[in-house]
């Protein structure tokens, strides 16, 4: 079993999302050889008691791999449905008018019921209302308060309860339902270490959600509604990290307006220092096939070249017939684009502007000091995690080792560029500090008797928000030798 000793070689962190086809303990295992640094549940699916089930797993994984593991809850979501029709489906022709309104009876191929009063209140004349994913198309002509009237532009088939997407305006909607909450609560009680939170349109909806978390969990706003678009620099100021969530947001913008999109969240997330995970249909063809297609081997691509921090499997992992394998193919695809000689200069491409503290300073500084003396790592001391999320913002060509006394720290930090995280004692002073990095780097094995390493910390030891030392270590040609076996696996 891989261990905290074997730090992954990948910078790039892979989150694989879990479900019926990967949520039984071994399957997860698999999953976690194969290569998946984060797991993802969605609340969309399944019950608290099934949830339950899989945490548990991930846990006793944890520490059977002595290394921490990172737990992603994504809540549903303010999702809109339609209702439900007479026939259970019904055949929309273009040009057809197609009116939705408050009345509860099924509905035929004129009209059907549409359960969210807030869309009557919003809704303006010219909008468009997408469903099933987009696969047909009305356009407003008349809002009432208790109908809309539209205009077939994409006719097909729609059958119950089918989502409804509405990019035209934003609907006043809380951003959390009554099941948000209620698995909200459920997942914090779990300890789940990072909450997803679907169909963000304003930085108020991260607030509300930071509220109710209160520090449990670390929180990531997922982009997939224009408005959240529109508004990205106050969203990424209010959260821990964004996802480009492309299923929602390819609907609700035409597709080709994606990939630049992709491209500008991501800069801006890391010129934040915000962890950035791009998802959906990476490997949509492996749900079913065992081989990803050209196309899909160059959109994961992409995505590592850009310098995402995250990349994410959905369905190929949750509910497809090859999770093991989707997983192994991401893993050989970035590991592959990491390998590329030019890989570093396109993540870098990115310029990131420290903040003037001395924190960012130091973070900024450890980089070239790095090159510069041709060290071999860069290893962190950190409570909250903010020392590592600064130094992985740099996107270091070297192993990023963080040492942390939290084990909060350490799970959440799964989600960041290349960090191998390590819950470990805290140090109290700097003979201390440093006789830690030694141990903990011939541990990691990312550094050899007579190699540097650079170490940041902050003093007073263990206050968090300190950061204020760098210091270069030089290991000694016999530090292997100094230390026993026994001693170095010991270090806690
Ligand atoms: C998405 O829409 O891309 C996404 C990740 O959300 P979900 O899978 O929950 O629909």
């Amino acid at each position: 079993m891989v261990s905290d000793t074997d730090p992954r070689q990948r910078k790039v962190r892979i989150l694989a999302t879990l479900g019926p086809s990967s949520d039984d303990p071994e399957m997860i295992r698999k999953l976690y050889l194969a290569g998946a640094d984060a797991f993802r549940l969605n609340m969309s699916h399944g019950s608290h008691a099934d949830h339950k089930k899989v945490i548990a797993a991930i846990r006793k994984l944890e520490k059977d791999a002595r290394r921490p593991m990172t737990i992603l809850a994504d809540l549903q979501g303010p999702k809109l449905r339609i209702g439900e029709f007479a026939d259970g489906l019904v055949q929309l022709e273009k040009d057809s008018i197609f009116t939705l309104d408050r009345d509860e009876s099924p509905g035929d191929r004129s009209r059907v019921s549409l359960p969210h009063p807030e869309i009557f209140a919003a809704i303006e004349e010219g909008a468009r209302l997408l469903l099933d994913d987009g696969k047909v198309a009305l356009k407003v002509t008349a809002a009432e308060p208790d109908r809309i009237e539209t205009v077939v532009e994409v006719g097909g088939p729609l059958t119950n309860n089918k989502g409804l997407n509405v990019p035209d305006v934003v609907i006043p909607m809380a951003a959390l339902t009554d099941k948000d909450r209620s698995d909200l609560a459920f997942a914090l009680d779990q300890g789940v270490d990072w909450i997803a939170l679907s169909f963000v349109q304003k930085p108020e909806d991260a607030a509300e959600a930071r509220k109710l978390i209160h520090g449990r969990a670390a929180l990531l706003a997922k982009i997939e509604k224009p408005s959240a678009v529109r508004r990205i620099d106050e969203i990424l100021e209010a959260v821990d990290a964004v996802m480009v969530a492309r299923g929602d947001l390819g609907v609700e913008i035409p597709p080709e307006e994606v990939p630049p999109l992709q491209k500008q969240i991501i800069e801006k997330a890391r010129m934040l220092g915000r962890p950035v995970v791009v998802a959906t249909q990476m490997l949509e063809s492996m749900v079913r096939s065992p081989s990803p297609t050209r196309a899909e081997v160059s959109d994961v691509a992409t995505a590592v070249y850009d310098g995402a921090d995250a990349i994410m499997l959905s369905a190929e992992s949750a509910a497809g017939d090859w999770p093991e394998e989707s997983v192994a193919m991401m893993d050989k695809i970035a590991t592959a684009v990491e390998a590329d000689p030019s890989h570093w200069a396109r993540v870098h491409f990115t310029e990131t502007m420290p903040d003037s503290t001395s924190a960012d300073a130091l973070a900024e500084a450890s980089n070239g000091i790095a090159e510069t003396v041709s060290a071999s790592a860069i290893i962190c001391f950190t409570t909250s995690g903010s020392t590592a999320r600064r130094v992985s913002r740099e996107r270091p060509s070297v192993p990023l080792l963080v040492l942390t006394p939290k084990l909060k720290t350490a799970r959440r930090l799964g989600l960041l560029w290349g960090a191998h995280s390590v819950h470990t004692r805290d140090v109290n002073n700097f003979e201390q500090m440093v006789a830690k990095s030694k141990r903990m780097a011939l541990r990691a094995r990312i550094a050899n008797g007579g190699d540097r390493v650079i170490v940041m910390a902050g003093v007073p030891f263990g206050t968090p928000g300190s950061t204020n030392v760098l210091h270069i270590v030089r290991l000694l040609g016999d530090e292997l030798q100094r230390h026993t076996q026994a001693e170095i696996a010991r270090d806690r």
